[in-house]
């Protein structure tokens, strides 16, 4: 038979690992509990202009969680991560790593839109906690940073973006992979071109990661 994800160039060898632990009974409710939280949450002036607040979307056992930004407008009507333009191109990429839905998620440093779409450094500290609960119970294997303000969000250390990118991170609990955001691939030509390459880099990474 012949070898399609290798023509593709696709990481076959990602989704031909042994399923991760299922969350147990205490893990869902505390996941739940949690997503409950997020969604009533008014700790910040976000909360009052928000439609929805914006909280996970993929499997509850993944082994690679994609961490954006922020939610953009499409996302603040759904209250799903990552549906708009961005959201689709990050979807396109992510089919090429062979990844079953169940094995990624996608959430933002921060849950609710800000006005105009500019990263606000004060809500994402309010916001900081529910991020680190969120990976505490998620414990994938590896995260994915989409962009600059995610990149510094996990690894405040980083050097700057078009330097990190491309280049896995960190041998600590959650390694990471830092990728230019998916908006800047649909901006820019030559970005594009970064981004397909460091997208396929990503697929080496995964496949030679231990299960
Ligand atoms: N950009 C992000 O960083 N996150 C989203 O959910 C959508 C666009």
């Amino acid at each position: 038979m012949r070898d399609v994800s290798r023509r593709l160039g696709t990481a076959k060898t990602v989704s031909a690992r042994p399923a991760r632990r299922a969350p147990n009974p205490a893990e869902r409710t505390a996941w739940n509990r949690l997503s409950r939280t997020i969604r009533a949450c008014q700790l910040c002036p976000l909360g009052a202009i928000r439609t929805q607040a914006v909280v996970y979307r993929g499997g509850l056992a993944p082994r690679v969680v994609f961490v954006g930004e922020a939610p953009g407008a499409e996302e603040d009507r759904t209250g799903v991560p990552f549906v708009g333009r961005s959201g689709r191109e990050l979807d396109r990429a992510i089919a090429t790593l062979g990844l079953r839905p169940e094995e990624f998620g996608v959430l933002n440093v921060l849950k609710c839109r800000p006005p105009g779409n500019r990263f606000d450094p004060s809500a994402a500290r309010t916001c900081r906690p529910y991020l680190d609960r969120q990976l505490d119970l998620l414990r994938p294997d590896a995260i994915v940073t989409l962009g600059a303000r995610a990149l510094r969000a996990i690894d405040p250390a980083a050097p700057p973006m078009l330097s990190a990118a491309g280049r896995p991170r960190g041998q600590g609990r959650f390694p990471h992979f830092p990728l230019i955001h998916p908006a800047a691939a649909l901006r820019s030509r030559r970005l594009r071109a970064r981004w397909e390459q460091d997208f396929r880099t990503l697929g080496r990474w995964l496949a030679e990661r231990p299960a």
